[in-house]
């Protein structure tokens, strides 16, 4: 179940990133849109411009100075020339020109407007249904204050404002160009505002559609987690069960064969103790081997017996007294000769007088029976076991060391797990099934205690046991 939980947060973390980039992505190509859309804008702008000042001849620009002057035939021909420019581009809202003041160039001076052959002419120019100073019309010579900062008199070719801005006129750009004399000496500047409120509507309208698709995305990624998550998470499930089954009909299989092995065994005993008959030499050799077998078989029986009890939680510890001097005995009696048949030094360094220890009889003796055969397996003959036992409080410690094969750093960690055999030893003619660890292991922790180990691949292994006395 941990594994299901797991699997929500993982794909709640993916969905949840997923939306983060496509908010990312979706802020980027909003820019990507404005800029292209500005750059469109400004080379329009600059077309408008450039074509305008080339309209413009310098000579009537220059006698008009002073307000009186748009009475010129002049003023009316330049007027009617920016008024053309203004109606012949789609939202141009003003064509205007200026220049420098004749002695003071910091300043500047409006020159025309497109909007004013009259300057004197009521105009509602901002179109807010009032005529007041905002409306004002330009003439010759009136001061043009603040011009924006991309703009000073002397610059060369066309240039635009750097971005969109907003005014009481709405969203607006505005292009310059210079207008040359015959010396190509620029002599004043033309304006032309555009409108750019369109243009906003255009990159909305642009990119609408686009956010919409992010969405769907997010809303299909959505879908998908959820509906590979419910599948995963029935998987498990299923797999689950299916585990149990099969820990369930193991169990089952294993508990059945428990009682015609120990029967064999029974009766194997009978014969060779002569109970139906004397054997000759031959006879009883052959039942001893039949007995070796018979053996094996019912280790490894009660041993699948104790995994699948492992796995299905329904490992049964039974406490009861034991005296620890009688129970190393019998497992020596064991471990020794197996050790003597390899030629390995087999040292035991326990204290002379153990207590009795309140402990499972069958599941102490299989685990510390294991790690000594374990130690004998793994060493080479001529090698070296050291068992040693101590006493330290309420605890019993139990560690055997050797001198054999170890276990490489990459195996470690799963040494514990069921039916896991490490890489050294797996294609050996060392024989093993990975079982015994495994129940060690949960033998061990369900009665309190902790098994570990350290080891170095080619020098040998060290195991320990720590349990409770009581
Ligand atoms: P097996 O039947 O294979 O011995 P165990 O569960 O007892 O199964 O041990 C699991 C694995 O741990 C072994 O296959 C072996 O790779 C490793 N192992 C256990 N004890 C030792 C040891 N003393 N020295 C080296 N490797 C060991």
């Amino acid at each position: 179940m941990r594994e299901t939980k797991k699997l929500t947060v993982v794909s709640g973390l993916a969905v949840f990133s997923a939306v983060l980039v496509t908010a990312l992505i979706s802020w980027v190509l909003y820019q990507h849109t404005v800029n292209i859309l500005t750059i469109n804008l400004k080379e329009r702008l600059l077309g408008i411009v450039r074509t305008a000042a080339v309209e413009i001849d310098y000579r009537d620009l220059e006698v008009l100075k002073v307000e009186e002057d748009w009475k010129r035939p002049e003023w009316n021909k330049i007027v009617t020339k920016l008024r053309n420019v203004r109606e012949a581009n789609e939202n141009v809202l003003f064509v205007y020109i200026f220049r420098k003041v004749k002695g003071s160039p910091e300043k500047l001076e409006f020159v025309s407007d497109s909007h004013s052959i009259n300057p004197y002419a009521q105009i509602d120019l901002n179109h807010d249904q009032v005529i007041d100073d905002a409306d004002l019309l330009q003439w010759p010579g009136q001061p043009y204050e603040d011009p924006p900062e991309e703009v000073w008199l002397g610059f060369e070719k066309p240039v635009t404002n750097n971005e969109v801005y907003h005014d009481q006129w709405g969203s607006e750009i505005t292009g310059y160009a210079p207008i040359k004399d015959d010396n190509q000496n620029t002599v004043a500047v033309i304006a032309v505002d555009i409108k750019a409120d369109d243009f906003s509507t255009l990159t909305r309208q642009t990119l609408y559609p686009f956010v919409l698709f992010i969405f769907g995305l997010i809303a299909i990624i959505f879908m998908l987690s959820f509906v590979i998550v419910h599948i995963y998470i029935m998987q498990i499930k299923l797999f689950a069960e299916l585990d149990r089954q099969k820990d369930e009909l193991i169990g089952l299989v294993s508990h059945q064969l428990a009682a015609p092995v120990s029967a064999v065994k029974w009766y194997v005993e009978m014969l060779l103790d002569g109970d139906l008959g004397k054997l000759n030499k031959e006879q009883s050799e052959q039942l001893q081997t039949v007995q070796k077998t018979a053996g094996s078989l019912s280790d490894l029986v009660s041993m699948i017996l104790d995994v699948s009890r492992i796995q299905l939680g329904r490992m049964k510890i039974e406490k009861q007294e034991l005296d620890m001097n009688e129970f190393f005995k019998e497992i020596f009696v064991v471990a020794e000769p197996r050790a003597a048949e390899k030629k390995i030094q087999f040292n035991k360094n326990l204290p002379s007088n153990l207590p009795k220890a309140m402990l499972d009889k069958r599941y102490t003796r299989m685990t510390v029976e294991n790690l000594m055969t374990n130690a004998i397996k793994y060493t080479p003959d001529g090698g070296k076991v050291d068992v040693n036992v101590r006493i330290e409080g309420n605890f019993i410690f139990v560690s055997v060391k050797d001198t054999g094969c170890g276990i490489p750093v990459k195996d470690q960690k799963q040494i514990f797990g069921k039916m896991y055999r490490a890489s050294n030893v797996r294609n050996s003619t060392i024989d093993g099934n990975g079982f015994g660890l495994y129940v060690a292991k949960g033998a061990v922790e369900s009665q309190g205690g902790q098994i570990w180990f350290e080891s170095a691949e080619g020098k040998g292994t060290t195991f320990y046991v720590k349990l409770p006395l009581k």
